[in-house]
C-alpha cells in the first residue's frame, strides 16, 4: 500500500500508551496552518493546543461511503495530520446521491482513491493513506494498530463487531455510526480505552457491551434493498467527525484515570456514552425532527470482548475465531439450495416461452418499491420481511402455510417459483415455504430463480429497470 509521507506525524503506539497527540506542542503552527485553521482555533476549548493535537493525530476511517465521505471531509478540513481510509469498493452511479466525496467523473475508480482526490482538493496538508481493500480479520490488526482513533463508517454488522473487537484488543477509541433508509445512530465507544478484562471501575463500553447480539438476519437489509436518504446518512457522518475532533482536540482518549463519583467531566460521559438516534419522517412535509439520546451503561462485566475472563485475542481473530459472519448470520453464509430446487433466469424464461409453465405461481419477494419499478409478467409480490413475519406467526399460532401467498394464488396447487432482487432472499423463502408444508411432502415443486432480477436483466431482458 502506498503511503503519502508528506508532513508525516510521529506514529503512535496504542492510544492506551502515549499517543503523539497527548502533548501536541512539539512544534509551532506554520503560517499556512494558522491561516487555514484560524476560524476553528478561536472557538473556546480548541485554541492552538487543540489544533496541534489534531495535527499530531492519526485517524482511520473504515468505509468510504455515505458515512465515510462526509466524515472524511470534516476530518481532513479540520487538519487531522494523518487520515487512513479503508474501502475495497469502486464508485458507482447509485452511490453519488449520498457519497458526496466522489464524483460522476470518477465512477469506476476505487473509492479510497476517489475520496482522497477530493480531500486533497479540500486540504492538501494532511497525509492520506489509502487501503483499497475490505477490512478482514486477517488485515485488521495491522491497519488499525497504526491509528489513534477509529471511525466505523461501514454498513454491515459482521465488520462492526470485528472493528470493535480490534479496538478493544489494540486500545483504540471508536466512533461508530450506522444509517439505513430513514434513520441513523451514533455512539462513542471504548473511550478512553481500558485494558481488556478490567472491570472494577467505571469504564467505557465496547460495541458488544451495548449490542450483545446482532439484529436478526431478517431485519438486516442493505442500502440496495431498503434504500437510504442522503441527508440522513450525511448528518450521521458529520456528527461522527464532530465527536472524533472533540475527542482528539481535548485529549479525551488519553488513558483512564480514577474518577470520583461526582465527576461531571466529558470523560465521565464517555464512560457511559449516549446513543444518538435520528429518524427522518419522509411523509411529513415539515418535521418533526426527531433526535433521541439514550444513555448506555458502562463496560459489561461479562462482555465477550472486553469483560472479565474474555478469551478474545488478536491471534484468535486472525485465525478465524470468532467467526464474525456466522455470528451475524450474514447472507454469504446462507446455505445454497440443491440444484433441483433452482432454475436460472434464462431457463425459466425459455420454459415459460415454450408454454411449459402455464400453470405456476411466480412469487416476487422484493420490497414493494422495487416491485413497482417493474416485474416479470404475472408475478405476485410478497416482500421478504412479510414472508418471514407470516411464517413466524404461523409457526407460533398455527394456521395454513397458504396464508403466506396472496389471495389470488393461495388456493392453487401449481408449482411455485420464487424470485427476489439478487437471489438470496428467494432461497430462504423456498426453505420457509417447504418448512410450512407448502411443498405437499415433495409433490409440489417450489423453485428458486437463481440470481434474482439481477440475473433476469443480465440474461433475459437488458431493458429491465433493475434498481
Ligand atoms: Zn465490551
Amino acid at each position: 500500500m502506498e503511503e503519502d509521507t508528506r508532513d508525516r506525524p510521529i506514529p503512535s503506539g496504542t492510544a492506551a500508551s502515549t499517543p503523539a497527540a497527548q502533548n501536541g506542542c512539539s512544534r509551532q503552527l506554520t503560517d499556512d496552518e494558522v491561516d487555514r485553521y484560524s476560524r476553528q482555533m478561536i472557538v473556546p476549548g480548541m485554541g492552538k493546543e487543540g489544533q496541534l493535537r489534531l495535527i499530531n493525530s492519526r485517524v482511520l476511517i473504515i468505509g468510504a461511503g455515505g458515512l465515510g465521505c462526509p466524515a472524511a471531509q470534516y476530518i481532513a478540513g479540520a487538519g487531522i495530520g494523518t487520515v487512513g481510509i479503508v474501502d475495497g469498493d469502486v464508485v458507482e452511479t447509485s452511490n453519488l446521491h449520498r457519497q458526496v466525496g466522489h464524483a460522476t467523473s470518477r465512477i469506476g475508480m476505487k473509492k479510497v482513491e476517489s475520496l482522497i482526490t477530493h480531500l486533497r482538493g479540500l486540504n492538501p496538508l494532511p497525509s492520506y493513506i489509502p487501503y483499497p481493500t475490505h477490512l478482514t480479520p486477517q488485515n485488521a490488526a495491522e491497519i488499525i494498530s497504526q491509528y489513534d482513533l477509529i471511525m466505523d463508517c461501514t454498513d454491515n454488522p459482521a465488520t462492526r463487531y470485528l472493528i470493535s473487537d480490534m479496538c478493544v484488543l489494540l486500545g483504540k477509541p471508536l466512533v461508530s455510526a450506522a444509517s439505513i433508509q430513514k434513520s441513523g445512530q451514533l455512539i462513542v465507544l471504548n473511550c478512553p480505552p481500558t485494558p481488556q478484562g478490567l472491570v472494577d471501575g467505571n469504564y467505557a463500553p465496547c460495541y458488544r457491551c451495548c449490542f450483545r447480539k446482532p439484529p436478526p438476519p431478517s431485519s438486516m437489509v442493505s442500502c440496495g434493498e431498503a434504500g437510504i436518504m442522503g441527508p440522513v446518512v450525511g448528518m450521521m457522518g458529520v456528527a461522527q467527525a464532530g465527536e472524533a475532533i472533540k475527542i482528539l482536540a481535548s485529549a479525551l482518549h488519553i488513558p483512564p484515570r480514577p474518577l470520583a463519583d461526582d465527576d461531571a467531566t466529558p470523560e465521565r460521559n464517555l464512560r457511559q456514552p449516549t446513543l444518538l438516534i435520528y429518524t427522518y419522517d419522509l411523509e411529513s412535509a415539515v418535521g418533526p425532527y426527531s433526535f433521541r439520546a439514550l444513555r448506555m451503561g458502562g463496560r459489561r462485566r461479562n462482555c465477550f470482548a472486553c469483560g472479565e475472563g474474555s478469551t478474545l485475542t488478536l491471534e484468535g481473530v486472525q485465525a478465524g475465531s470468532p467467526n464474525y459472519e456466522q455470528f451475524c448470520s450474514m447472507p454469504t453464509s446462507r446455505a445454497s439450495l440443491p440444484q433441483e430446487e433452482r432454475i436460472t433466469a434464462a431457463a425459466y424464461h425459455a420454459a415459460k416461452e415454450r408454454g411449459e409453465l402455464s400453470e405456476h405461481i411466480l412469487l416476487d419477494t422484493r420490497e414493494k418499491e422495487h416491485f413497482s419499478f417493474g416485474s416479470i409478467e404475472g408475478a405476485v409480490n410478497v416482500p421478504f420481511g412479510k414472508v418471514l413475519m407470516k411464517a413466524a406467526a404461523i409457526m407460533r399460532d398455527g394456521g395454513s402455510g397458504r396464508d403466506i401467498l396472496p389471495v389470488e394464488a393461495g388456493d392453487r396447487d401449481a408449482p411455485i417459483f420464487v424470485v427476489c432482487r439478487t437471489g438470496l432472499d428467494s432461497q430462504e423463502t423456498v426453505e420457509k415455504l417447504k418448512e410450512l408444508g407448502l411443498d405437499d411432502g415433495g409433490k409440489r415443486k417450489i423453485v428458486d430463480i437463481a440470481g434474482g432480477m439481477r440475473a433476469w436483466k443480465q440474461d433475459v431482458d437488458p431493458s429491465f429497470p433493475f434498481i
